[in-house]
């Protein structure tokens, strides 16, 4: 039984960081019960060895699941960068040097439930919600994952994830049908977006990019593709043009917010999807009031609801699938993996991790 879920080297119990130890030998199951990728400084992961967690670490409405693999998502890619919680000599929660950090879209097998709606023996979807599934074994909470059917490989089924974030926030903006929708940002949660919002009912879905999305214009039922800044695009509109709804999807600075808010109608509905990189945001207040607008945010909860009607889309519309993971690496290439995710290019779209393989 293990003891900690401190880094070990074969000796355990000291750091297996830079300058203290050899470099494993292998990127797997080296020396010590489990592998994980630690990372040690902004943009710079190592394999580790760590003392596998048991069904003893286990609380109640938690479960152990053996990782399988593991989708980035844009909201990793801050922490990975080391914007946020990311001292190299930290240790614990949300730090860097906890094994795993930073990634919350897994697959896995069950090995030990406390849970009892989670059954040991099941293949699940959803969150590793300590951020820390970039390991062979993780410990999470049993009500934010969710048995799939069993059509698709570990690393396609990840993308259960994110549909299930984007199902639950179209959701929240309540009747959208025959509106004019405008998603900014058509990466891996946009394009969901897009697609979401058109079978939802919108009129018509735009998507706006800074990168060349065309190519799936099709796939995602994107009705107008914008090749542009979001700047850019609002200086374009007219006001026969301007849409009822806007998703914003791409985060990680503060001024799309304002685009989103100069970009609507009066009336209109905001979405402001994923996890703010910073605690504060400017906003046009005045416009926002003279527009008698709404925006919307939040964390996706009822998650085992979400992630069963994601399954339940995947299932309606499985070309999807071969379409959004464009890129599939092995685990030990975490920092490959999360510079390929980092930087958009017009074909790719989600990169995921297959945790199986070396
Ligand atoms: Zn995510």
């Amino acid at each position: 039984m293990r003891a900690s879920r401190s880094p070990t080297t074969c000796g355990r119990g000291s750091a297996a960081g830079p300058g203290n130890s050899a470099p494993p030998r292998s990127p797997y199951r080296w020396a010590a019960d489990e592998w994980a990728q630690s990372l040690v400084a902004p943009e710079r992961f190592e394999t580790i060895a760590v003392a596998a967690p048991g069904a003893d670490d286990l609380v109640d409405g938690s479960v152990l699941l053996r990782v399988l693999a593991g989708g980035i998502c844009g909201s990793d890619v801050p922490n990975f960068r080391g914007n946020r919680a990311l001292v190299a000599t930290e240790d614990g929660g949300l730090a860097a040097r906890l094994p795993g950090y930073p990634l919350h879209e897994v697959v896995g097998d069950v090995v030990a439930s406390r849970d009892p709606a989670v059954e040991v023996g099941t293949r699940v979807v959803g969150w590793a919600t300590g951020l820390n599934g970039l390991d062979e074994y993780v410990v999470t909470r049993g009500d934010s994952v969710q048995s799939y059917e069993p059509q698709w490989a570990p690393t396609t089924a990840v993308m259960l994830q994110p549909l299930a974030c984007a199902l639950y926030a179209v959701e929240q903006l309540g009747d959208i049908a025959g509106a004019g929708v405008t998603v900014l940002g058509q990466g891996p949660l946009g394009v969901l977006f897009s697609h979401v919002l058109k079978q939802a009912g919108a009129a018509r879905v735009t998507g706006v990019d800074r990168v060349d999305r065309s190519a799936h214009r099709a796939t995602f039922d994107i009705d107008d593709v914008v090749h542009a800044t979001t700047a850019r695009w609002v200086g374009t509109l007219t006001d026969a043009d301007r849409p009822d709804v806007v998703v914003e999807c791409i985060g990680h600075q503060v001024a799309t917010l304002t685009h989103a808010i100069d970009a609507i109608r009066f009336g209109g509905r905001i979405f402001y999807f994923g996890v703010p990189d910073d605690p504060v945001y400017p906003m046009p207040m005045n416009t926002f009031l003279r527009k008698n607008l709404t925006l919307i945010l939040g964390f996706t909860i009822e998650r085992r609801r979400v992630l069963r009607e994601a399954d339940a889309y995947l299932t309606r519309f499985p070309d999807l699938t071969t379409a959004y993971v464009t890129d599939v690496l092995p685990a030990a290439r975490a920092q490959e993996a999360f510079a390929t995710a980092a930087h958009p290019e017009s074909h790719r779209l989600k990169v995921v991790l297959d945790m199986t393989t070396t």
